[in-house]
């Protein structure tokens, strides 16, 4: 397998090593937003904190969170931590209610996203011989720009189509002979759907990997992609308040997205309480970025549910990985105090099942108790339908899930397609209790 790695020093740093850089960066940026952006210097100073006081990488947790609430109250150019006249883009992204969030990027800022870039490109085994097609949108959003300049930075050919005009994409990917697609994982399986129309057979294309990112999907999803397209698809995390793409990517070996820890500080932490959990432990991902010099964030609240993984990766690098994204924070629910989020119940399921059921969490009250109950759809394949084994079969999965998320559910199956549909997407949890 390939284990081309651009930036060997950085992405096979011994981690005490990567430690101290981490801390002399973090220090650094402390030191910038208290002097530079008012609303860092206003929370600090409610807590009594010097930037000084910051001696060790632990002392981050002191600090306040930074939520896209506080980003939108500061359009347009409040957390900016240089003057305007060193800033040499702007992006802007509509991730919150209200005011959009503004991102500047200083000349240094943007070398450092190439190349941050150019690290995910590497290891999905991009190289300068490669023809690379980036169907992301090329505007006011980041996703498309930042693997752009990766792409050039590492001496690749890049066809900017930006999305749409699927026709076109597939006679471009034919004729100029694309070996890698950059797209969201929802528009691929749409290109899919066009080359069977066309009567084009990917198997006669040259795409050999598709990098995949800017929406939520599902290993059923990546399988799909890679039958459809006939390539290997791999999953990309771009963080725009953070960067963009080149946040984090996966490896040959699939068991997570390598982040670049010496210009990302990534905690996880309980999105009830916000406080930090162990590796390896699913919650929420909160950001502080150690190297940005024009929007630095501290503590930033990504609302994404993952976990870390610090084991070592057999690609050789010693970057922590980022399981794959598996949902929002905001969908936490409190079940007899205990904090369930529903994606864990599919990971459950799945890893139970082979692949992910149709399933819905409802959640009432009998007298003064909370129940959960999960309904499951049954599906030919996915579960028996013999009553004797069926009833063992509820008994060894609620016994599973209750190990899975602490609360005892009970376990229903229903027939297909009974689960409530509204709209587009059944409500993956139903509480009966508001
Ligand atoms: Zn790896």
């Amino acid at each position: 397998m390939s284990v081309a790695i651009y930036d060997r020093e950085a992405e096979q740093m011994d981690r005490d090593r990567l430690a101290q850089l981490q801390l002399e960066r973090l220090q650094a940026t402390l030191h910038r937003v208290y002097k530079n952006v008012k609303f860092y210097k206003r929370k600090f100073d409610a807590l009594g904190f010097l930037p000084e006081d910051c001696q060790s990488l632990e002392d981050l947790r002191r600090l306040p969170f930074t939520t896209r609430h506080d980003l939108a109250q500061a359009y347009p150019y409040e957390m900016f931590a240089v003057p305007l006249r060193e800033v040499v883009r702007i992006h802007s992204s509509t991730g919150s209610p209200g005011n959009p969030i503004v991102m500047g990027y200083t000349a240094r800022d943007l070398r450092n996203w190439a190349k941050l870039a150019a690290r995910v490109l590497t290891a999905a085994g991009v190289d300068r011989d490669d023809v690379v097609q980036v169907t992301l949108s090329y505007g006011l959003l980041t996703s498309a720009f930042g693997l752009h300049y990766g792409v050039e930075l590492l001496g690749a050919s890049v066809i900017p189509t930006g999305p749409g005009g699927t026709a076109r994409q597939v006679q471009i990917m034919r004729d100029y002979r694309t070996t890698v697609l950059i797209s969201t994982p929802g528009y691929a399986l749409v290109i899919a759907q066009q080359m069977e129309e066309m009567g084009v057979d990917p198997k006669n294309l040259f795409l050999k990997v598709g990098l995949f990112a800017g929406e939520p999907w599902t290993e059923a999803q990546r399988a799909e992609i890679e039958s459809r397209l006939y390539l290997t698809a791999l999953d990309n995390y771009a963080l725009s308040e953070a960067m963009g793409p080149g946040v984090a990517g996966e490896c040959p070996y699939r068991q997570g997205m390598h982040l670049n820890e010496d210009h990302f500080l990534a905690e996880i932490v309980d999105p009830a309480t916000g406080e930090v959990l162990p590796p390896g432990e699913l919650g929420e991902l909160v950001l502080t970025t150690i190297t940005r010099e024009a929007t630095p964030l501290v503590r930033f609240r990504t609302g994404d549910l993952t976990c870390l993984d610090l084991s070592p990766c057999p690609c050789g690098r010693t970057l922590a990985r980022l399981s794959r994204i598996s949902g929002r924070a905001d969908n936490v629910v409190v079940v007899k105090g205990i904090n369930i989020f529903p994606e864990r119940v599919g990971q459950i399921l799945s890893a139970f099942a082979g692949e992910e059921p149709v399933y819905q969490l409802v959640i009432g009250r009998e007298g003064p108790l909370d129940f959960l109950e999960i309904r499951v759809e049954v599906r030919e394949g996915l579960f028996f339908d013999k009553m004797t084994s069926q009833r063992q079969l509820l008994q060894t999965l609620a016994h599973k899930l209750a190990q899975g998320i602490g609360v005892s559910p009970r376990v229903k199956l229903v027939e297909p397609g009974s689960i409530l549909r509204q709209g587009e997407t059944s409500p993956l949890v139903l509480d009966l209790r508001k």
